[in-house]
Order: C-alpha cells, then sequence, then structure tokens
C-alpha cells in the first residue's frame, strides 16, 4: 500500500542517517518466504554497491531511490508491504535485507522488511536512472503536476477519473487511498469519464492532488487497520486520522452530514466517495 505520502515518509526517515555515509555490506536476511525481485541478481547489486558511499537518498513516486557515489542508483519500490526502517522491524521474520554503513552513529544499519515480498530491488548502472526520469519514463511525479499538466492529462481519456488516477503513467506516486480522498475534496463522481471534467473541476483536482499529499506527509502517511505501513523508527502515521472517505462505507459524510459514504469496485479496486459532495454529471 506505500504510496507517494508513505514513502516521502520513509525517505526523509532514513535520510539523515544515511546520506553520506558508505555501504560497508549489503546483506540478504535469512527469510524463508520466496525472495524479493532483484534486477540484476541480487550478489551482483551486493558486489557493485559494497563499499560506495550514499550519496543522496531520494524518492521518486513510489520508490525510494539511493544515489551512489559513482552515479550508479539503487532504486527501492516497496510495493505492497515494503517498508525501509532504521530499527525495530514489525517482526524479524520478513527482514529482507540489511544494508551496513560505515561508522559508529545512532543507527548503523538499514533494513528493508517486506511482509509480502513484492518489492523490487533494482540497480542502474552511470546515472541511466536519471537519464529514464528525463525521458518520462514512470510519468511525471504527483507532487509535480500542475493544474496545464492534468488538463492535458484528461481531455486524452474517457477512463473513469478514479482509474485514470492510478495509473502511473498519468500521474506517479498516486494509489488506491489517496485517489478516493483526492476525488472527494475535489467534488468529483470517481465515475466521472476524465474527458468531460470541466476546467473548474481540473483546477480543483490539480489543487487537491498536492493538498492530500503534502497534509499526508506532514502526517507521516496512513497506517492501515492492517497496520502494516510505519514509518522508519516503526511508528505508525498519523494521516488515517483525517480520511473522508476511505474505508468509511456506511458512515456519514464528514463533509456534508448528509451523505452515507459508499463503496463501489473500479478495476478491481474498492473506491469510497458521497455521492452528495460528489455528484454524477
Ligand atoms: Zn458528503
Amino acid at each position: 500500500m506505500p504510496e507517494l505520502p508513505e514513502v516521502e515518509t520513509m525517505v526523509r526517515g532514513i535520510r539523515p542517517f544515511v546520506e553520506g555515509r558508505t555501504i560497508r555490506d549489503l546483506i540478504e536476511c535469512p527469510c524463508p518466504c520466496k525472495p524479493l525481485n532483484y534486477r540484476p541478481q541480487f550478489s551482483e547489486i551486493e558486489a557493485r554497491v559494497k563499499g560506495q558511499g550514499i550519496k543522496a537518498v531520494r524518492r521518486r513516486a513510489k520508490r525510494a531511490i539511493l544515489e551512489l557515489e559513482n552515479g550508479d542508483a539503487l532504486v527501492i519500490e516497496p510495493r505492497m508491504t515494503g517498508l525501509l526502517l532504521l530499527s525495530d522491524p514489525p517482526d524479524p521474520g520478513h527482514l529482507r535485507l540489511e544494508w551496513k554503513l560505515s561508522g559508529k552513529r545512532q543507527f548503523n544499519s538499514l533494513w528493508f522488511w517486506d511482509r509480502r515480498g513484492l518489492g523490487t530491488v533494482t540497480l542502474y548502472e552511470n546515472n541511466e536512472y536519471q537519464a529514464l526520469i528525463a525521458e518520462g519514463y514512470l510519468g511525471r511525479d504527483a507532487l509535480e503536476m500542475l493544474a496545464a499538466d492534468w488538463s492535458e492529462r484528461v481531455e486524452k481519456s474517457r477512463r473513469a477519473i478514479k482509474v485514470l488516477l492510478l495509473d502511473q503513467s498519468v500521474a506517479a506516486g498516486i494509489g488506491n487511498l489517496y485517489a478516493s480522498e483526492i476525488l472527494h475534496v475535489s467534488r468529483i463522481h470517481p465515475e466521472t469519464p476524465a474527458n468531460i471534467l470541466s476546467r473548474v473541476q481540473i483546477k480543483r483536482l490539480a489543487e487537491a492532488v498536492k493538498d492530500i499529499l503534502e497534509t499526508a506527509i506532514l502526517h507521516e502517511g496512513s497506517t492501515l487497520s492492517d497496520g502494516t505501513y510505519r514509518n522508519a523508527l516503526n511508528q505508525s502515521g498519523g494521516y488515517q486520522n483525517a480520511h473522508k472517505v476511505y474505508d468509511r462505507a456506511g458512515e456519514t459524510c464528514l463533509t456534508c452530514g448528509v451523505g452515507v459514504i459508499e463503496r463501489i469496485v473500479q478495476t478491481q479496486r474498492s473506491t469510497f466517495f458521497c455521492a452528495k459532495c460528489q455528484r454524477k454529471k
């Protein structure tokens, strides 16, 4: 589930303890579950990152990136249940990777923990990753999109706006949870075909994307009832308490106080909305 705000929180959490340090060792933890998806294979990643300094820790969409001094980039995609942690994993059995870091500080290891093991770890050589981003690989990061960018993208599509929001090639970083919240704040019905949105609705949508994602980052993301998502110190996020519609089916709408939150399924994913606040065109 980690979406843009959760990955940004992980990146901000580990950055002060990871940037500027050297990777002494990268170790695959003994986990009996299916291994992570590595590209190239783990032994090659291990050999190439060992002894490298970590120049910067960044986020792109729902991926965390360790930029190495030699220009290589180690890109970690948490997917469903992955976490980057400095301490206290939710359980030791699903620890997958340990970066042993040079020097003695408060934290001397970075961990990747993943219960379902759908996370991916990819090593890109020699600024290859920067080039891919420049070419538009991964789409545009949702936090960088302006109203004009949204206009250009929605005009071209007859897909339901909720489905479009989840398309990472349209805007990278938004997932199922924040898509429902964004459409609620924008007062847009989730089944509205993207190309019939009015200019006013597109403007509201652009503002809501920024507002919801930035506020969720300030609250260190959302920890849902499954408890999976944790920040770098294994603490819960706080934004779940601010959700207006997500996972609230059958409850009275917090915005209008009249409507009842409905749940529908779009492309196999749940969507939550208030039909009073988000009227169908
Ligand atoms: Zn409402």
